[in-house]
């Protein structure tokens, strides 16, 4: 079965009218992100209806993606305190889904330091990790992470989240020996690839090839990850997705070097990494 670790279904849907059918036609199980409360219940209602007719799973995650303080300084929304006011009734949304056992993951949530404006909100990012990862101790949920240029805030924080039950790095953008000290720390980690594999990335591309097959996942993050010419990311891209990882790890000599190989190693580890079975 194909596997997306990290999707935004609500967000593809916009793009691409029709995505959900092509979800379930190609059989994709999946994880949702959602960064509001309508987004979450849109995906949560495809989750609903998936269950209901037996199609793929499409688990539903929560958390406030953090590129967002930056959006709302932009909007002239935040005062720029640093303080979590702004987000006040986002972050009881939090607590609310996760109280009540609507949550598959927390995600995504992280870190973005890609350029000044992020860095700009990184006291209020570090405000909002702190929040999303207490409550994914809490509620024994695993994190979906997004990290740009900041990796030493993941380092910063390896001893709890060796705690939690799982890491999922969407789009991996770590080095192959910063992937392999978080596992040595005791990290319950998982890699996750896209179409940056097939997007000359090549850290990403050499970690795909070595890490260990119980380490890495799969993902679009559709629809925001297009190949060239294509206007957005979405399912159709995973079964090419598969294949270049596979082409990568038989250059390397690894295990999961056929795409048919690699796609049941990777439905096991993203069953494990989201606890269904
Ligand atoms: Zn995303």
């Amino acid at each position: 079965m194909l596997t997306d670790a990290h999707c935004h279904p609500f967000d593809l849907e916009k793009v691409f009218p029709g995505a959900e059918a092509e979800r379930r036609r190609l059989g994709v199980l999946c994880a949702a992100s959602a960064t509001d409360l309508k987004e979450f219940e849109h995906n949560e209602e495809l989750s609903r209806r998936a269950k209901a007719e037996a199609a793929p799973l499409l688990l539903p995650c929560f958390a406030l993606h953090p590129q967002l303080p930056a959006a709302y300084t932009a909007e002239g929304k935040s005062g720029g305190s640093g303080t979590q006011a702004n987000f006040k009734d986002a972050l009881a949304t939090l607590e609310t889904l996760a109280g009540q056992g609507r949550l598959a993951a927390i995600g995504e949530t992280g870190f973005d330091l890609y350029n000044a404006a992020f860095k700009e909100t990184e006291k209020i990012q570090d405000e909002l990790f702190a929040v999303h990862l207490e409550t994914a101790l809490h509620y024994e949920l695993p994190l979906v992470l997004h990290v740009r240029r900041a990796m030493h805030k993941v380092f910063a924080h390896a001893r709890v989240l060796k705690k939690c039950k799982s890491v999922i790095f969407h789009s991996w953008s770590g080095t192959l020996g910063e992937g392999e000290t978080l596992l040595k720390k005791g990290v319950n980690a998982f890699f996750s690839f896209g179409t940056t594999i097939m997007l000359n990335h090549h850290e990403a591309m050499r970690c795909c090839a070595v890490f260990h097959l119980t380490s890495i996942l799969t993902e679009t993050d559709a629809p925001y990850q297009p190949l060239c010419g294509s206007p957005c990311s979405s399912w159709g891209d995973l079964p090419r997705i598969l294949a270049a990882a596979a082409a990568l790890r038989r250059q390397a000599g690894t295990k999961g070097a056929s795409p048919e190989e690699l796609e049941v190693a990777i439905e096991t580890n993203f069953k494990k990494a989201f606890g269904v079975y």
